[in-house]
């Protein structure tokens, strides 16, 4: 399965790849992720991404490319693959088509969440990570057990400095003018799943398993 999902910032695109890639066994490979590791190292490319995260706008296609291109030559990525945050722009998705084509493989599906503006900014500002594990929490939506511990290692939760509500204005409106074009893009090529991401974790990824296994198995 070569997968991508996509969607607004805060539509649960982060939690449904970790279930999905998990459920299908294929390797979840996260551009956001990826940055941010790059920035934590403190190597070139996170100092240079980190200019552009920190204000919530895209990072160059060339340097996102290269690194997704590294990434899917690894030996886990032949059996499949889901891309989360990656394409971001039709540029990027016509330099994915090229690095597959040069596999002789193309993807099986783009998995749309769809959820209306006016919920993302409060989901976006509720979110909560693990600074040990990586695994996302929101106050509202998605409550920890225990206040700010994470549920799975008992990590101590914190919010991404690009979550809080300016930054995250900035990156709807990012996705609005450089990602949503994608839509069309991967409508046009009769890959599109379109899932209402307005519901519950359970329910959103019901679905999305329903409508992969009825297509692609
Ligand atoms: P995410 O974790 O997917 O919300 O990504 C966090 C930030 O990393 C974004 O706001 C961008 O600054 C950057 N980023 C992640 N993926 C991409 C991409 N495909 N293209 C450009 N920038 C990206």
């Amino acid at each position: 399965m070569r997968l991508v999902i996509i969607g607004p910032p805060g539509a649960g695109k982060g939690t449904q790849a970790k279930l999905i890639s998990h459920h299908f066994d294929i390797p979840h490979i996260s551009t956001g992720d990826m940055l941010r590791e790059n920035i934590a190292a403190g190597n070139e490319i996170g100092t240079l991404a980190k200019r552009y995260t920190e204000q919530g706008l895209l990072v160059p296609d060339d340097i996102v490319n290269c690194m997704v291109e590294e990434r899917l030559s690894h030996p886990d990525a032949t059996k499949g693959f889901l891309l989360d945050g990656y394409p971001r722009t039709v540029d990027q998705a016509d330099a994915l088509k090229l690095i597959l084509a040069k596999k002789g493989n193309n993807l099986n599906a783009v998995i749309n969440l769809e959820i209306s503006r006016e919920k993302l900014i409060s989901r976006i500002a509720g979110r909560r990570i693990c600074e040990n594990c990586g695994a996302s929490f929101n106050i509202i939506t998605n409550p920890p057990r225990v206040s700010c511990i994470c549920d799975n290692c008992g990590g101590r939760l914190i919010q991404r400095h690009d979550d809080n509500v300016d930054i995250a204005a900035t990156r709807v409106d990012v996705y609005m003018k450089e990602t949503k074009p994608l839509i069309d893009y991967y409508k046009s090529l009769s890959l599109l799943y379109v899932i209402d991401a307005d519901r519950s974790i359970e329910q959103v990824f019901e679905d999305i398993c329903n409508k992969l296994e009825c297509d692609i198995e």
